[in-house]
């Protein structure tokens, strides 16, 4: 089956108007100042909150 009718270049455009993609959203963690994502363990360090901290295991 083809489509019956063509679509016009507005209607794509208004289409993929809702194609972009955002930012990732990064804090800075406060042990280490890297940049982390929020809500999630600090890749560099492992904090997660006060109190509670991840340990990270480095590859070397
Ligand atoms: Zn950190």
């Amino acid at each position: 089956m083809q489509p019956s009718q063509k679509l016009s270049r507005s209607r794509t455009r208004s289409r993929r108007s809702h194609h972009a993609l955002s930012s990732v959203n990064l804090s800075d963690c406060p042990r280490c100042n890297k940049p982390k994502l929020p809500h999630a363990a600090c890749a560099n360090c492992g904090y997660v909150r006060a109190g509670l901290s991840l340990k990270i295991e480095k590859e070397s």
